[in-house]
C-alpha cells in the first residue's frame, strides 16, 4: 500500500473519531466480513464504529461475530441516518462508486467529513481521499488484513477480526479458486495463526444451503439453462412466476450462475433474473474474457473482469434478447480467450 496514503490513514486515525463503515447494497461474504472485520478492529484502537449496509445480509453470514449489530438502512433508516449525522469518519469498503449504495450515499457528494476507501473494484472513483485500491487484490478482506499490517498492527488482528477476513476471502475466491496469490495465501496462513479455524468457517460457508435452494437450483438447471455453444455462453433466469413458486428471497440464488462454468467448453455464464422493479444480471467468465465490459456497455453496471454485474429496466425476455444480441460483438474475444485458457 502507499505510505503517504498509509500515513494519512494513520493521521486520521491518531484522534478518537466517530466512524462509519458503509458497504455495498446486496452485501456479499466480503462485503459483509471486510466492514465487521474492520470495525472490531476501530473499536479495539477505542474509536467508535457503526457498519452501515443499504439492504440485508444473506443468512449464512450469521455466524459472523456481532454481525446483528450493522444497521440496515432500508430497515431503519431513520437510526442509520442519525449515526450518519454524528460520524466524524466514514470508511467506503468494498465499493467504488456511490451509486452502489443509492440513497444511504444521498448528501455525500458534497460532505467534506473525510472518507478512506479500501476496495478491489476496477476504476475507483474519486469519492475518497486516501483511496486503497487493488483490483487485483481477491477480496477487500486482503486489503482490509493489508491495512492492518501496514499500520503496525498485526499483533493486533484478533480472532473475531481474522473470522470475520477470512470469510470475505473465502466467499470472495470461490473457496481459494479466483484471484489467488502467493501473498493471499501468506495472508490466510496469518489469519489462522490469529485464530481462525478454517474448518469451521469453511462449514459455515458451504454447508448452508437450504432444501428450497437446492429445488430451486435443480430447477434452475433442468428448466431455466439456455446454452449457447456458439458463443461458450450459458443464461440462466428466472421470472417473477418463479420468485413466487420458490418464495425466493435474497440468497437464494447465490452461486447459480457459475454451474454453467463447469463445462470445459463454456467461458460465459449469465444469470438474469426478475427483480420488482428492474431486471438483474449477473455474469461470470472464465480466463482473461472480460465480462465487466459487457455489464458496463450494455446494462449500467461494473465489477470485476470475472466476475461483474449490471441491470436493466427492460421486461426480462427483452433483457435475455440485448444480452444475446451483443454476444456476436464478442465472439473473437470469447474464441480467442478459449484457445488461450486452454494453452496454459
Ligand atoms: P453479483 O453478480 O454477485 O451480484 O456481482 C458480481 C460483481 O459485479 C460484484 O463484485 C459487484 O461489485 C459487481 N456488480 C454487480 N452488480 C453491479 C451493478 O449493478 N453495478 C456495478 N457497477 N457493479 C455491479
Ligand atoms: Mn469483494
Amino acid at each position: 500500500m502507499i505510505q503517504e496514503s498509509i500515513m494519512h490513514a494513520r493521521r486520521l486515525l491518531a484522534e478518537k473519531q466517530e466512524i462509519v463503515i458503509f458497504s455495498h447494497r446486496n452485501p456479499d461474504g466480503d462485503a459483509v466480513g471486510s466492514s465487521l472485520g474492520l470495525m472490531h478492529y476501530l473499536r479495539g484502537e477505542g474509536h467508535k464504529c457503526q457498519v452501515i449496509v443499504p439492504s440485508g445480509y444473506p443468512a449464512f453470514l450469521s455466524f459472523l461475530p456481532e454481525v446483528d449489530t450493522m444497521l440496515v438502512f432500508d430497515d431503519a433508516p431513520e437510526a442509520a441516518q442519525q449515526v450518519i449525522d454524528a460520524a466524524t469518519l466514514f470508511f467506503i469498503l468494498d465499493f467504488n462508486s456511490f451509486e452502489r449504495i443509492d440513497k444511504v450515499a444521498e448528501g455525500m457528494k458534497d460532505d467534506d467529513r473525510p472518507r478512506i476507501m479500501i476496495d478491489h473494484h476496477l476504476f475507483p472513483e474519486p469519492i475518497a481521499d486516501p483511496i486503497f485500491s487493488r483490483p487485483e487484490a481477491s477480496s477487500t478482506c486482503e486489503l482490509v488484513y493489508e491495512f492492518i499490517v501496514n499500520l503496525g498492527h498485526k499483533d493486533r488482528v484478533t480472532a473475531a477480526i481474522s473470522d470475520c477476513l477470512y470469510t470475505g476471502i473465502l466467499t470472495d475466491t470461490g473457496g481459494f479458486k479466483y484471484s489467488t496469490s502467493p501473498d493471499l495465501f501468506h495472508t490466510a496462513a496469518e489469519l489462522l495463526r490469529a485464530g481462525t479455524d478454517a474448518y469451521k468457517i469453511a462449514d459455515h460457508v458451504w454447508n448452508s444451503q437450504t432444501e428450497k435452494q437446492l429445488r430451486l437450483l435443480g430447477h434452475c438447471l433442468v428448466n431455466r439453462m439456455e446454452l449457447l455453444p456458439e458463443y461458450r455462453t450459458g443464461i440462466i433466469y428466472l421470472n417473477k412466476q418463479d420468485y413466487d413458486a420458490f418464495d425466493i428471497q435474497r440468497g437464494d440464488t447465490e452461486g447459480i450462475v457459475n454451474y454453467v462454468l463447469r463445462m470445459p467448453e463454456y467461458m460465459i455464464a449469465a444469470f438474469i433474473h426478475e427483480q420488482p422493479k428492474i431486471v438483474k444480471l449477473s455474469l461470470r467468465s472464465k480466463g482473461n474474457m472480460d465480462v465487466q465490459q459487457i455489464a458496463k456497455a450494455h446494462f449500467r453496471g461494473g465489477g470485476h473482469r470475472n466476475a461483474a454485474g449490471g441491470a436493466s429496466f427492460a421486461p426480462l425476455g427483452s433483457t435475455i434478447n440485448r444480452f444475446k444480441k451483443q454476444l456476436p460483438k464478442y465472439a473473437d474475444e470469447i474464441e480467442t480467450t478459449y484457445l488461450e485458457f486452454n494453452n496454459q
